[in-house]
């Protein structure tokens, strides 16, 4: 069949900004830090394209923006369902707490004129996971018409989404809280080139993982995607950056919110080590987030050096001991600040860290 003949799909992934304090939407012309939950739905909703999940005669159009480095071109996204027949579905990915009134009024435009939308992340998940019921703006979304997607989309979840949305039959709630998908063998997370091209500079971004260990009282990650350690394995991590390096991208996010309880996180730092220092790799470098534990893992800060790791985030929260206790953050000691810095700090001048 040719492409001529085939049904469009369209899928629109919108990661949105917020409102400043006077209403004007935060936007920036280049940014920074890359939307992982962004980089995860592409590469699944390829992979859905891919496999056909929505017969051989269906052709997908995907498009992604993130709303802090462009304009989400709104009326050309109407324009293109109403030329194109249709057929598809908006998805607002990644939504935090704070984004969730942007994205409602774009959500609205495109209601008004029939476009299925959905909205995931971290404020309908979370909401849903720690609530007792649906906050306002959450049962306001679904009077709208808008279905919301709770927890996580591999293992099929999405195509399942996809599916319904092509036969417009939308659930107004998907709720795979319950039910977190393993990582392994997942399709991978890809930046999408339209994205990557509005950052300061080429990065790329994926988790290894999703869980964090400990428990504090303020997080939605341990409430979301739980306290066991989901992981992905080396070979897939390997492939990606591979893939990455194609595309003359070195330089990675990786966005686990605790990599030092990621379970796999030796084999990865191995896989690493291994490309770097027999494989030409030397140039791979990465970003991560741990907590203040992580220098006390055995070997994890001399491993994270070799594998290139130049730069971590690390969760102080407060050097107030009576403010962590209060939000159960009993694994910050203040009096271990001082040893922890060092102890990265003489990783960073052992011209390992910083050896690029
Ligand atoms: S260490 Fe960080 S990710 Fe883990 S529970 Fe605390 S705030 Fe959440």
């Amino acid at each position: 069949m040719s492409n001529s003949t085939k049904t469009k799909f369209f899928v629109e992934l919108i990661k949105p900004s917020h409102y400043d304090d006077d209403g004007y939407v935060i936007q920036w012309r280049r940014s920074w830090i890359p939307s992982n939950t962004l980089v995860c739905i592409y590469g699944l909703t390829q992979d859905a394209a891919e496999q056909n999940t929505l017969g051989s005669d269906v052709e997908f159009d995907i498009n992604a923006y993130d709303e802090m480095n462009i304009v989400i071109p709104v009326a050309d996204i109407i324009r293109r369902f109403k030329d194109g027949g249709g057929n598809g579905v908006v998805l607002f990915v990644g939504v935090q707490s704070n984004q969730f009134p942007r994205t409602m009024d774009i959500a609205r435009k495109l209601r008004d004129e029939h476009i299925q939308v959905a909205i995931g992340g971290f404020h309908t998940s979370g909401c849903i996971a720690m609530l007792p019921q649906l906050p306002e703006e959450l049962k306001e979304a679904t009077e709208a018409g808008i279905t919301l997607f709770a927890g996580e989309a591999e293992e099929g979840k999405l195509i399942n989404l996809l599916k319904d949305a092509y036969q417009r039959k939308m659930k107004p709630l998907y709720n795979f809280l319950g039910d977190l998908p393993g990582l392994e063998g997942q399709p991978m997370p890809i930046m999408p080139t339209s994205v990557a091209k509005r950052l300061v500079s080429k990065i790329g971004c994926f988790d290894a993982g999703r869980e964090c260990s400990f428990l504090c009282s303020f997080c939605t990650v341990i409430n979301v995607q739980g306290r066991k350690s989901r992981y992905r394995n080396p070979d897939d991590i390997e492939k990606l950056i591979r893939s990455n390096l194609s595309n003359d991208i070195n330089d990675f996010f990786l966005t686990d919110d605790n990599f030092a309880r990621n379970k796999n996180g030796e084999a990865v730092f191995d896989r690493l080590i291994d490309l770097r220092e027999n494989h030409g790799f030397k140039h791979v470098k990465f970003t991560m987030q741990i907590d203040s534990l992580a220098h006390k893992i055995k070997n994890f800060v001399s491993k994270a050096a070799s594998a290139g790791c130049r730069r971590v985030f690390i969760g102080l929260e407060s050097i107030n001991p009576e403010n962590l206790e209060a939000v159960n953050k009993r694994q910050n000691k203040i009096t271990e600040y001082r040893k922890m810095f060092q102890t990265w700090r003489n990783a960073s001048h052992s011209s390992i860290l910083w050896n690029h």
